[in-house]
């Protein structure tokens, strides 16, 4: 294991493991703080999803600090502390205090503060966030309702937020690449700083930062940050990179999808797959709440299908049959109604022998992730923007693919399978 990250929330984790994934890296990503560094040892990269963004901060720090000494344990040359593109924290925490703690667990000298994500719009310049065209103090993050952003100077919100002291790198150093970036973090630690804040407003800055920081024990910034650390495992001999799109291998089984969302784009989807001929079943929220329908009736259809197509089991419905389920069962029994019943069929069929799933829909996905018990997963191929095929790291190897609501082209469910393989 090279690269061991701590991600402070669950989707921030996938965008970094897609990430890494991209640059050569094997990775998988963990939900929550694992227990045995064993299974980590064999990726080039872990990536640990916890939740810890705007937990109270002593469980912040009990959760990193475990993970850190995981990742060492599974042989870690290095950590990335990733966080959001926006900087999202309050000046309690959590993103000061946890990586002060990291920083000094690991015996680090210095470490890059640096959220930038040219590719998502989130630049920095002179130390000041940016979002899109505005400042992030007047971005829609000025109103987040659990950290709201009024401040863009990046080293001013990270200084309220640890004592340690904290300098910045701008642009007109960054632009003359890694070398001027190592000459000018030398400097700072002369200086007494320890975080460095460093600009960055394109991709090729983010591939100088990450060089400059290949002997640097911790790094925290969102995913962009991480773009150029293979690159370094390389040029030490540790890492024979990896395609990236190469297939990923499926155990023989069967396929299904799974959907519970109900955005614009998923129902798009459904409609595609319907039209090509994939056998559909379609979940009603109020039979399955009222008990007229069981899981067990999915589980049967689909096994009564032709084995050769995947399935399609969908409780997705236009925003007015929503609104009436919801105004029936209330809002939350609605969602919880839809989401234990696809965790249950989910399992059913990883039991049958269904061994690949597409599951649409976050809070969908994670009731599914749940309901089949999988606690890792593999990164494979990018199927289409943000989405890759996973690989569950235990005995089943369930492939999975856990598409958010608006993520995907419209034929996501008829062609994603095109890129596995059958095999292990
Ligand atoms: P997305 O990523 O599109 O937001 P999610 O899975 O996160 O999808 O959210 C969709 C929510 O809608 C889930 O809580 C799901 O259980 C709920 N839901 C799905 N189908 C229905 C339905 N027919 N009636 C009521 N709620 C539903």
């Amino acid at each position: 294991m090279l690269l061991g990250c701590i991600a402070d929330d669950i989707t921030g984790a996938t965008d970094l493991a897609l990430t890494l994934k991209r640059s050569g890296l094997r990775t998988i990503q963990v939900m929550g703080v694992p227990d045995d560094a064993e299974p980590l040892k064999s990726f080039d990269a872990v990536v640990i999803a916890l939740k810890s963004r705007t937990n109270p901060i002593a469980e912040a720090l009990d959760w990193s600090l475990r993970s850190a000494d995981i990742l060492l344990e599974a042989g870690a040359r290095q950590i990335l502390f990733k966080y959001c593109s926006t900087f999202d924290s309050t000046d309690e925490g959590n993103i000061g205090p946890v990586a002060e703690a990291l920083i000094e667990k690991l015996g680090g000298d210095v470490a890059f503060v640096c959220p930038a994500f040219p590719t998502n719009k989130r630049t920095i310049f002179k130390g000041h966030l940016f979002v899109g065209d505005e400042l992030l103090s007047s971005s829609p993050m000025k109103d987040h309702p659990l950290t709201p952003m009024r401040d863009s100077d990046l080293a001013a919100v990270m200084q309220r937020q640890t004592k340690l002291p904290i300098g910045l790198i701008d642009y007109t150093v960054v632009r003359e690449g890694a070398d001027a970036i190592g000459a000018a973090v030398t400097q700072a630690l002369d200086d007494g700083k320890r975080f460095l804040v460093i600009d960055a407003i394109a991709d090729h800055h983010l591939m100088a930062i990450g060089k400059a920081a290949a002997s640097h024990k911790l790094i925290t910034g969102g995913s962009g940050v991480a773009m150029g650390l293979a690159d370094n495992f390389v040029a030490d001999g540790l890492l024979t990179k990896t395609a990236s799109d190469a297939p990923m291998s499926a155990k023989p089984g069967r396929a299904a999808i799974l959907s519970g969302s109900c955005s614009a784009a998923t129902r798009g989807q459904i409609a595609i797959a319907i039209a090509a001929g994939i056998p559909t079943m379609r979940l009603d929220a109020l039979e399955v709440a009222n008990g007229s329908v069981t899981p067990q009736a999915f589980l049967d259809f689909a096994k009564q299908q032709p084995a050769d197509q995947p399935v399609l089991i969908y409780s997705s419905d236009d925003p007015d049959v929503i609104t009436a389920v919801q105004t029936a069962l209330g809002r939350e029994r609605a969602g919880s109604v839809v989401e234990q019943a696809m965790a249950e069929i989910a399992k059913g069929l990883a039991a049958a022998g269904f061994t690949k799933l597409i599951v649409a829909g976050g809070e969908t996905s994670g009731a599914v992730v749940a309901g089949l018990d999988v606690s890792a997963i593999e990164i494979g191929p990018e199927i289409d923007p943000g989405v890759p095929w996973t690989k569950s790291l235990d005995d089943r190897g369930l492939v999975l693919a856990l598409k958010s609501g608006n993520f995907g082209g419209e034929r996501f469910f008829v062609d994603a399978w095109n890129k596995l393989a059958e095999g292990a």
